[in-house]
């Protein structure tokens, strides 16, 4: 087993840390506190080929792996959970569905402009009524002509209000087997409207919104993949994006356990550092060792992905451990930070917030256990 990382994707990994270090760590609280779209770490992001990890460079990518996108979001994430989830949804959910289900012509359309980050893309599936399950989708896409017209209501849309490309999960033959189809959907085509922006817990700079489709008139090239194949279409979607999510609870829980190394060993009580306690020293080794964990199953999931294996389990598996070691991590380190750890001043206050969003968003916990169990039972 080689758990080396290229040449390239260490060479990545280090570029997106210094990004992240120098362009985006410094305004990543000002970000949450706004709840505002973080304009400048997007457009660093772009600069250095980071929208597009796994897209090809002759489309503007960096022709690089899932394993290359997760070090790159990690890193991110370590600095701004935002910006980490604003990448996640542009590499992992838009360009990647596209890669592998795009025609010609839609490859040369929307990916150069999507990795170079002239335009952000998001990902419209979750609808209010629908639930966690994938069964539940009654956005409907009824033929007219050669093309279609939608007719629905999606909800938690992450990116909807800066976004100019929507990839919509529709119903084009409800309770049909395959009855759903994927289509690419231009924000600004008539009969697409966004609710207000959310007022979030967590990842609030990852601004989101519903997406209403009333009557929205699409040619037949609007089609990803062919009709029928939306639910193909939407697994792949989403075992990139949980892999994504579990990379981004890594850098979560990595931010969380440097903040509460460096204060336990800096914040002296009665003469002593706190981190001469055990009970503080006990924390501290959990949570690297969560942290070493969920990243290894991230890499795994990747690793396998990008074998061109099944990975929906190994990713379900790494999301569920990292999001939950991130929640943990970032529980304990406002722990270890008392008082100051309930202030915005410190940054393990945010952390907290952004990883209790990682354990819903993307599929819930309990969803990913669900899956995992449907698996394990099938062998
Ligand atoms: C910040 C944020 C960003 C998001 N971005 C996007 C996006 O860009 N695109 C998109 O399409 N969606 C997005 N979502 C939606 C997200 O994926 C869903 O909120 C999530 O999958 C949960 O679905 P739900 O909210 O309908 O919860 P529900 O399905 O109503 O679940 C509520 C509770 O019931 C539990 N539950 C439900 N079904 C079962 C079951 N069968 N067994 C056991 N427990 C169950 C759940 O685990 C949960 O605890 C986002 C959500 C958030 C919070």
């Amino acid at each position: 087993m080689d758990l080396d990382l290229t040449e390239a994707q260490r060479r990545l990994a280090e570029q997106a840390r210094a990004v992240a270090l120098g362009e985006i760590g410094p305004e990543a609280s000002e970000v949450d506190r706004q709840q505002r779209f973080p304009q400048k770490a997007i457009a660093a992001l772009a600069g250095h080929g980071m929208l597009g990890v796994c897209v090809p460079k002759e489309w503007a990518g960096a022709g690089l792996d899932t394993i290359a996108c997760a070090l790159v979001i990690e890193e991110v994430a370590s600095a701004c959970a935002s910006t980490a989830a604003i990448a996640c949804v542009q590499n992992l959910l838009v360009c990647e569905p596209i890669l592998r289900f795009g025609s010609e012509t839609q490859k040369r359309q929307w990916l150069p402009v999507l990795a170079s980050g002239a335009k952000l893309g998001c990902f419209a599936f979750t609808e209010a009524d629908g639930g966690s399950g994938l069964s539940g989708v009654a956005t409907l896409a009824q033929r007219e002509g050669d093309g279609f017209v939608l007719q629905g209501q999606k909800s938690f849309v992450t990116c909807a209000p800066v976004a100019e490309l929507a990839l919509v999960v529709a119903a084009s033959s409800p309770g049909a087997k395959n009855g759903l189809s994927a289509f690419l959907v231009p924000t600004a085509t008539a009969g697409v409207s966004l609710g207000p922006p959310h007022a979030k817990l967590g990842l609030r700079g990852a601004v989101s919104c519903s997406l209403a489709l009333d009557g929205v008139r699409l040619p037949a090239h609007a089609l990803l993949g062919s009709e029928g194949t939306g639910g193909d279409v939407l697994r792949f979607a989403l075992d990139a994006g949980r892999i994504g999510a579990a990379a981004l609870s890594v850098g979560v829980a990595r931010a969380a356990f440097t903040a509460a190394t460096r204060y336990a060993l800096e914040r002296r009580t009665n003469g002593a550092a706190i981190s001469d306690h055990q009970a503080i020293q006990f924390k501290l080794a959990e949570m690297s060792t969560q942290i070493d964990a969920a990243r290894l199953l991230t890499w795994r999931a990747a690793a396998a992905r990008d074998a061109g294996g099944g990975a929906s389990t190994y990713a379900s598996m790494a999301k569920l451990v990292a999001s939950e070691a991130a929640s943990r991590a970032a529980s304990d380190a406002v722990q270890i930070l008392g008082g100051n750890g309930c202030l915005c001043d410190y940054p393990v206050e945010r952390c907290f917030r952004d990883a209790k969003v990682t354990e819903i968003y993307e599929g819930t916990s309990e969803i990913q256990r669900l899956g995992i169990a449907s698996a394990l039972l099938k062998e």
